[in-house]
């Protein structure tokens, strides 16, 4: 990084970036890729990346439920507690899960080397990152509706969805609890969006697993705040929709939009539940 650095001596996938007037993102994405390799960055520091964010992004919700604030409790959407389960179930079951992403991504390195995935200092602007991130989640959307639907059938629930399940009221850090087949079955939706329309940098792969963890986190809160994203975000399932699944274990099945269960006529006991507890406000 030294400004006495003759230009010839730099490797290739810095480019044309001055190494000197970089910005805080460009330092820690060189420190990276100054220390690991293509395939090292795909695999351990991605999985590094992915299992510190999930534990930073579930901390808050271990905390609220170990603590139970009043100013925030008063918002939970279901106050009965899980009787079979300890944390430690779920703590090791996650480890297990995220370990299994290992292999997912070695696989998906040629993968993502084929739709044109870039390792050098040329991070693409943080628009292009995020606007092809929410593609990417419209088309999980769908792949996860499909599969879940089809995970509440009676074979798939017994052998593959139950364990999710057994979180009846849900919180944050539950969201990753499930079976390994279940775990890595609806996986495969986050890697189809970037298959489709490609990813031109690693930060983006990045940048969509963020945006995808903090969605599967936020609907699997069991919390329903004024200042919950389904309230300003429109066809945003949001907490309220997800609670709903897991409480009456059918209907509600997509992962962040409302809009599969609508058309699908799948939300039909929600939606009666919602007009009932609008009236009893109103009573
Ligand atoms: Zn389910
Ligand atoms: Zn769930």
């Amino acid at each position: 990084m030294s400004s006495t650095t003759p230009s010839s001596t730099l490797p290739d996938w810095v480019g044309n970036v001055d190494l000197n007037q970089m910005d805080t993102l460009h330092q820690f994405y060189y420190l990276i890729r100054s220390n690991f390799s293509e395939l090292e960055i795909t695999t351990y520091v991605s999985l590094a990346y992915i299992f510190v964010l999930y534990g930073i992004l579930s901390l808050p919700w271990f905390l609220i439920k170990k603590f139970k604030p009043s100013f925030l409790y008063k918002y939970k959407l279901q106050l009965k507690e899980e009787e079979r389960l300890t944390d430690w179930n779920c703590v090791f079951q996650l480890v297990l899960n995220h370990l299994l992403l290992l292999p997912l991504l070695y696989t998906g390195y040629p993968v993502l080397k084929w739709v044109g995935v870039s390792y050098d200092m040329n991070i693409p602007p943080w628009w292009d990152m995020v606007g092809r991130s929410l593609i990417f989640l419209v088309i999980e959307d769908a792949y996860f509706y499909w599969i879940h639907r089809w995970l509440h059938t009676e074979w798939a629930y017994k052998h593959i969805h139950k364990m999710h399940h057994e979180y009846q009221t849900p919180i944050g850090y539950c969201s990753s609890y499930a079976s390994c087949t279940e775990f890595v079955l609806l996986g495969v939706g986050s890697f189809i969006g970037p298959f489709l329309f490609g990813i031109p940098h690693i930060i983006g792969w990045w940048v969509w697993m963020t945006i995808r963890q903090i969605e599967a986190i936020d609907t699997h809160t069991g919390f329903y705040f004024p200042w919950c994203m389904s309230n300003l975000i429109p066809f945003y399932s949001g907490p309220l929709h997800h609670d709903f699944h897991h409480k009456t274990y059918n209907g509600n099945y997509a992962s962040t939009f409302t809009w599969w269960d609508y058309l699908c006529g799948t939300d039909k006991n929600y939606r009666e539940w919602l007009q009932k507890q609008k009236k009893k406000a109103q009573e």
